[in-house]
């Protein structure tokens, strides 16, 4: 027998039996982002490898050793995208849509880094975001932090998830908050792994992102972004926990989180779980207002985050929040006979005509009523229409609910759609 060829390490297929669940989670974003009149961008998976490295910043993990990067026939350099940021912000720019407008837009698609697979991480990962350019005021930020709150109600899981806040002020004010830090962490420099200590020349905020315990351990006493801001930041953050405290909506200002990309500034927020295990971050963002210059469009504002859709689908599977996933078939159709096939095959045509959405599945392959009942059953079904030659003759069809104790009813054909609608908006 010839070998089997397997899946790529961490990147994941979705199965059958899981994908109900995730076009359902898809589906509810699809409603709040339509809610907040959002719309969607979609972008090439594929991209320069210079606009990651210019965006992200070179001395972060995603450039430095996550990016899946190759040379093409062409000997171009092109990156798999990690994030979606950059992307938007490039098409953005190469459109003509941010400068001197106001854009809302949403993405949701595959993300690709390099990282060690375990629960919650992977090679290939899905995110759903949001960007908005063109709004420099705490207003939109609040906006973005109401729309992930949203979910977390449309999910159920408001009370799994907490927002951690922070501002990273402006590029100047950050720029003398360094100087104090890295006249800190030399101080501890023996208490500090290789990455922080590489950090500490070349990114020093990244120090205070660090997951190491000995590290967090030892720059516990650090100076604090948050009391360094520059006085427009210093108003903009205050504006912000305002307006989120009138509209009552909780949060912890956590003066250690400065995020993992460059190009953020002023806001930026996380929302983490307990009941993730170590990968708890579920929703990250915050404010870029540097980056479309960066990338070589006219100053732009922008505010957004990334959600982790791996991360939202473990947490709705662990707590046991997956009941309200639709089964794939409402209607399962039997015939009882190879005569009666047609008026199976025509009676389904006729509803998925009359009843737009109902899902029917129409069975195939012949079988004896056992057979075909099972399948039935096991298709999720809620109802199956039972299909004979004495139905046929007197243009009739057998009802059997599979799912409550009722008894079976024989209905009219000409009934069937009234019979279909009623039921399907009651159950
Ligand atoms: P982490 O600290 O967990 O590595 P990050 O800061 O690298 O996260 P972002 O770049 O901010 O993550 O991405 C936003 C969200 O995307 C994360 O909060 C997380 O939910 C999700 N995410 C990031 N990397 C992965 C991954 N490798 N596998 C699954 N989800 C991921
Ligand atoms: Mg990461």
């Amino acid at each position: 027998m010839a070998k089997q060829i397997q899946a790529i390490r961490g990147m994941n297929d979705c199965l059958p039996e899981q994908s109900g669940l995730w076009q359902w989670v898809e589906d509810n974003i699809r409603q709040v982002v339509a809610s907040y009149g959002y719309q969607e961008i979609r972008t090439p998976i594929v991209e320069s490898t210079d606009l990651f490295k210019r965006s992200i910043g070179e001395v972060t993990d995603i450039v430095e050793k996550e990016m899946y990067t190759f040379e093409d026939r062409n000997g171009d350099s092109l990156t798999l995208r990690p994030e979606n940021t950059a992307s938007t912000v490039r098409a953005g720019n190469e459109h003509g849509l941010l400068y001197n407008q106001q854009q809302r837009l949403w993405y949701m698609g595959p993300m690709f880094r390099h990282e060690r697979p375990q629960k919650g991480r992977y090679r290939q990962f899905h995110q759903f975001g949001i960007e908005t350019f063109g709004l420099d005021g705490p207003d939109i930020d609040a906006e973005v932090i109401l729309l992930s709150a949203r979910l977390w109600k449309v999910f159920g899981i408001s009370d799994q998830v907490t927002l951690e806040l922070n501002s990273l002020g402006s590029s100047e004010a950050r720029a003398s908050y360094k100087a104090l830090l890295v006249t800190f962490l030399r101080e501890r420099v023996s208490q500090l792994d290789e990455d922080s200590v590489r950090r500490l020349e070349t990114n020093p905020l990244r120090v205070l992102d660090s997951k190491n315990p000995q590290v967090q351990e030892a720059i516990k006493g650090a100076p604090s972004l948050i009391e360094h801001l520059d006085e427009e930041s210093k108003q903009h953050f205050d504006a912000l926990c305002e307006r989120l405290d009138n509209l009552g909506i909780k949060y912890r200002v956590n003066p250690k989180l400065v995020r993992g990309l460059d190009y953020y500034n002023r806001t930026v927020f996380e929302w983490v779980t307990d009941s993730l295990g170590a990968q708890g971050t579920v929703c990250a963002g915050g404010r870029y207002d540097g980056l479309v210059e960066q990338l070589g469009g006219k100053t732009t504002p922008g505010v957004g985050f990334a959600m982790g859709l791996e991360r939202l689908v473990l947490m709705l599977q662990t707590l046991s929040l997956t009941s309200d996933v639709p089964q794939p078939v409402d209607l399962y159709v039997t015939s009882m006979g190879e005569r009666v096939v047609d008026y199976g095959l025509e009676i389904s045509e006729q509803l998925r005509d009359e009843i737009p959405g109902l899902r029917v599945q129409t069975h195939c392959g012949g079988g004896n009523f056992k057979k075909q009942m099972k399948r039935a059953d096991k298709s999720g079904a809620a109802i199956a229409f039972i299909l004979g030659e004495n139905e046929e003759a007197e243009q009739k069809v057998s009802i059997k609910f599979l799912r409550e104790d009722r008894q079976q009813e024989s209905i009219r054909r000409d009934d069937t759609v009234a019979f279909l609608t009623e039921y399907f908006s009651k159950n």
